[in-house]
């Protein structure tokens, strides 16, 4: 049986054949048709650089239907990062390519290396903005919201008065 997942993409460095975050990020959702039938890719955008990552970053998102479980998916991703040449995993440090799982359209999925939906999608401009270009009635199942809602409850929370 198949599902459907959000996927989040992320670059900060330069690959040495695909140059650019923004091309490698490209490159990428090209890629992802390995691990199932890629239906849906957002535009890519640039963001700041957060936590030990030192460059600014270029996101997408994209829709991959899949027979995969969500561990398979995960592996897969893994997979390809390391295709991409990722080494190590600094948390949120420089990376050639960083994928995430965001939704998942069997709900929630909670393992030891797993959490579905990601942890921290909701406060993240640069997951929300593509999400909500390919994906905007997909409802979180934990919030009860939309990705066009979170994402507006986001930019209201950015732009308040402190
Ligand atoms: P980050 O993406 O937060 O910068 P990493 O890419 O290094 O950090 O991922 C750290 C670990 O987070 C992964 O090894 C993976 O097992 C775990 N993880 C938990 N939930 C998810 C998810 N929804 N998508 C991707 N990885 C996840
Ligand atoms: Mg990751």
């Amino acid at each position: 049986m198949s599902s459907t997942f959000l996927v989040a993409l992320g670059s900060n460095r330069r690959h040495h054949l695909y140059g650019l975050p923004r091309d490698v990020v490209h490159a990428a959702m090209e890629e992802l048709s390995a691990l199932g039938t890629v239906t849906a890719r957002s535009p890519v955008i640039s963001s700041a650089p957060m936590g030990a990552a030192r460059r600014r970053f270029a996101n997408a998102a994209a829709l991959i239907e899949s027979e995969y479980d969500p561990e398979s998916m995960l592996a897969g991703l893994k997979w390809l990062e390391s295709e991409f040449g990722r080494r190590g995993s600094r948390r949120w440090g420089d990376r050639v390519l960083d994928l995430d799982i965001v939704l998942w359209s069997g709900g929630v999925w909670r393992s030891r290396a797993l959490t579905i939906p990601h942890q921290s999608f909701r406060e993240r401009g640069f997951v929300l903005t593509p999400a909500s270009a390919i994906a905007p009635d997909w409802r979180d199942p934990v919030s009860g919201q939309n990705v066009r809602q979170l994402k507006a409850r986001l930019t209201r929370k950015a732009t308040l008065p402190r």
